[in-house]
């Protein structure tokens, strides 16, 4: 299990950006957090991914686990290398190298592995294979999105930490992300995902937390968050 407790994170030493966050990311699960732009999303991602200086006070108090081991004080790679992945908003894939290209790249381990690694990237993601030899900046914004859930799928991760996944994609394109997490997740991956679109979040998730200006307000069964009037309202439109 990935676990954050009492976690509390600063940025430039006087903006409290995280308030005490506690949530656990349970193995084998989907696990959807939920918040409106600037509630701290990221910064909880960036925390768990070890993307934040600890050394400069910027995760200020609280801890992080996975599977009891305190891991806060990791820095990125180190976390990487443990199985924890992160999908950064807003794509980041490298523009000028190939899709297949792109993909080596995420998968810094033996050749053999890189080989089942892209044949199970391409399996969940067939257009990429069409694409294969295409320069990434010439592929769609769905695509884009696809080659960086598959650039992380290619060190085999654990723990899968999406940011936004469905930002600005069309409905269809979303359905198929929101497909291949399932399958992602069938195959075994634990996944954390953050999401404005809180429909499909909680269509996949079996848990979610919403939070608020920092703070977790919510922490109950997707089902539940369904459910709940001020879900309904605030997240889902249907108030
Ligand atoms: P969004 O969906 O817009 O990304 P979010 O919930 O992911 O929102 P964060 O990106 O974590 O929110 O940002 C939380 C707050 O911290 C915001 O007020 C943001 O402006 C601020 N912030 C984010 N990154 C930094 C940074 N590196 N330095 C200073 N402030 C930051």
């Amino acid at each position: 299990m990935l676990a954050a407790k009492n976690l509390e994170v600063v940025y430039d030493d006087v903006m409290l950006v995280l308030r005490g966050v506690g949530l656990e990311v349970p193995q084998g699960r989907i696990v959807a957090l939920l918040g409106a732009n600037g509630a701290g999303k990221s910064t909880l991602l960036r925390a768990l991914s070890g993307l934040l200086d600890v050394h400069d006070g910027e995760v200020r108090r609280g801890s992080i686990t996975l599977d009891g081991e305190p891991i806060h004080t990791y820095d990125a790679s180190r976390i990487a290398a443990l199985g924890i992945k992160q999908v950064m908003e807003g794509r980041r894939i490298l523009a000028d190298l190939t899709v297949e290209e792109n993909l080596r790249i995420g998968g810094h381990v033996s050749p053999r592995s890189i080989r089942t690694n892209l044949d199970r990237t391409y399996q969940l993601f067939p257009v990429l294979a069409d694409r294969r030899r295409k320069l990434a900046g010439y592929l769609s914004g769905g695509e884009q999105q696809m080659l960086a859930i598959g650039r992380a799928l290619m060190s085999d991760p654990k723990y899968l930490l999406l940011d936004e996944p469905s930002l600005g994609l069309a409905p269809m394109i979303v359905r198929q992300i929101r497909d291949v997490i399932v399958q992602i997740n069938q195959q075994g991956t634990t996944v954390l995902l953050v999401e404005q679109n809180a429909a499909m979040a909680l269509a996949i998730a079996e848990h979610g937390y919403v939070l608020e200006n920092g703070a977790v307000v919510m922490d109950k069964p997707a089902a539940d968050l369904l459910a709940d009037g001020d879900v309904r309202e605030f997240y889902l439109g249907l108030g």
